[in-house]
């Protein structure tokens, strides 16, 4: 089963502008990431909306995934 979670997004870092992926779940627990060049990156998941959408997409996906069971009989 797919979990958005897992997928991971692009950021760059606001010192050295390098280039950077950390996961949506990574954003959804506002964790503390840390830069090659020693730049910590504070992420924010504002109003909680990582944490809701993943919530919502893994619903969506698991829908998806018992349309396709159905399907299958
Ligand atoms: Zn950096």
């Amino acid at each position: 089963m797919i979990d958005i979670s897992k997928q991971s997004v692009k950021l760059d870092c606001p010192e050295c502008k390098r280039s950077m992926s950390v996961t949506i779940k990574q954003v959804a627990d506002e964790a503390l990431i840390k830069c090659n060049c020693g730049q910590e990156i504070q992420l924010k998941d504002s109003n909680g909306t990582n944490k809701k959408a993943i919530r919502d997409i893994n619903k969506s996906f698991k829908d998806l995934e018992n349309t396709f069971k159905k399907l299958g009989r």
